[in-house]
């Protein structure tokens, strides 16, 4: 069993309902359980031209697929969601990012794990903190430390 981080993300066609459904999609992976779920949060889009916001989620799952196999669910999972790709970081109705792996690092054609933005991203840096304060990256980094680098700004958690 791999612990897995999944980001979600959705500005399209009722992103909550988009999120929470997705949440209980990747519970339905084969050799895959989700063990845990993010607060929701509202964040302002980076992506081109006048978007709306997004809803994003991060999901803790623990599952017996090799991590493409997983990247092939995911993506079985953003195409029942109807997602078409148009141009880059544009608006869709559900993103799956595989955001880490266990420890690993995996650098292939279809897949950089941990995600390339992690990082940098505070819609997902504030989520994974909800499901693991403790965490480290396979970089050793620590999360409180990228946390203490980033700002809240643009990104709220919602009540429940
Ligand atoms: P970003 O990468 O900035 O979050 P995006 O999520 O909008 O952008 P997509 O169009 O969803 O990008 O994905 C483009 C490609 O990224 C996918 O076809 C996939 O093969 C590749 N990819 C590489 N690493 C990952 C990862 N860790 N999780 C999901 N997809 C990945
Ligand atoms: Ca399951
Ligand atoms: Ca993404
Ligand atoms: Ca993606």
């Amino acid at each position: 069993m791999v612990c897995a981080y999944i980001g979600l993300g959705s500005n399209l066609a009722q992103p909550l309902e988009q999120v929470r459904r997705a949440i209980a999609e990747l519970d339905q992976i084969p050799e895959t359980r989700v063990l845990a779920h993010s607060r929701w949060y509202r964040s302002v889009a980076v992506g081109p031209g006048d978007q709306p916001d997004y809803i994003n989620a991060v999901a803790e799952l623990e599952t017996d697929l090799e991590a493409h196999a997983l990247l092939d669910q995911l993506q079985a999972i953003e195409q029942a969601h109807q997602r078409v790709r148009l141009e880059r970081w544009g608006p869709r109705t559900l993103d799956l990012d595989l955001l880490l792996y266990g420890d690993d690092i995996i650098a292939t054609e279809r897949l950089t794990v941990p995600h390339a933005y992690l990082k940098e991203r505070n819609f997902v840096l504030f989520p994974l903190a909800d499901l693991a304060r403790d965490l480290t990256l396979p970089s050793g980094e620590s999360l409180e430390s990228l946390l203490a680098l980033s700002t809240s700004d643009g990104l709220e958690a919602l009540e429940d």
